[in-house]
């Protein structure tokens, strides 16, 4: 995933039980509602990981 801003690559964060995108350069913050629509097939399966952790 990459940052719409700066190009930058994003991270996976997750707060308590919330899970977000944070850009490594800019430091913008990305829910993932927002990024749904460009996750790539990377991002995916660190997000289903991150799912069985907030859910189980
Ligand atoms: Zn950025």
């Amino acid at each position: 995933m990459q940052c719409k801003k700066c190009s930058a690559k994003l991270e996976v964060q997750r707060q308590c039980r919330r899970v977000f995108m944070r850009c490594t350069g800019c430091n913008r913050v990305y829910q993932i509602h927002e990024v749904a629509g460009d996750l790539d097939p990377e991002t995916e399966k660190i997000l289903e990981k991150y799912t069985v952790i907030i859910y189980d």
